[in-house]
């Protein structure tokens, strides 16, 4: 199970002003290409499953990863999360002839879309996706990941933290935002649901 609390920041000013508080935490900055599959016919988002490739600068590196039924409710989302490294080259590849993906016999997760989502010969899809800038702070012993998704429709920010304490986390990041002064409401969506939704959320 992946617990994430998940804050969604207004605007570009939020998110450069929450980045220049939290630069002396600075870890990491990678460039992340998520590409998202789906079964003939719906079969895997019909049944609230999201099969997504995760590319890291460029084809550096790649996660292949299957999270199954999604639930986000006051900033806390909670998925069944199952993830693989995959071998870049092999997952451009897919990419371009999702049939492949089907062929790869060393892939638990492939395996649970064939036999559990009953995904067959020539049945997925590629849905196409987005790209996602994220930055990683270690902070106050959190690891904190500040997103700012490039979708063509527009760009949404977003401040992620894995817990397993996500409402005494959720708190604490709360708080951080407000004695700097950076707006923020509950993420109520993922940031796949908008990708298919084709639209920012209102608020
Ligand atoms: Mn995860
Ligand atoms: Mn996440
Ligand atoms: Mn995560």
């Amino acid at each position: 199970m992946e617990v994430e609390v998940k804050l969604r920041l207004p605007d570009s000013e939020a998110h450069q002003k929450l980045s220049d508080i939290l630069s002396p935490c600075h870890a990491n900055t990678f460039f992340q290409e998520n590409v998202f599959f789906d079964g003939a016919n719906a079969k895997l988002s019909s049944n609230l499953a999201v099969h997504r490739f995760r590319f890291y600068d460029d084809n550096s590196r790649c996660v292949l990863s299957l999270k199954a039924k999604p639930v986000i409710y006051n900033g806390i989302s909670r998925a069944e999360e199952h993830e693989e490294p995959f071998d870049p080259t092999i997952g451009r590849a897919c990419v371009a002839e999702p049939w492949r993906l089907l062929a790869v016999d060393s892939s638990e997760i492939l395996k649970q879309v064939r036999e559990e989502f009953g995904v067959g010969e020539g049945g997925l899809v590629c849905l196409g996706g987005f790209r996602n800038v994220r930055t990683v702070y270690n902070w106050e012993g959190l690891k904190l990941e500040l997103d700012e998704t490039k979708y063509d429709f527009g760009t949404n920010y977003e401040l992620e933290c894995e817990s397993l304490s996500p409402e005494r986390d959720k708190k604490l990041l709360e708080k951080l935002l407000k004695t700097n002064g950076i707006e923020f409401s509950y993420s109520k969506v993922s940031k796949f649901a908008i990708f298919r939704s084709r639209k920012l959320p209102d608020s």
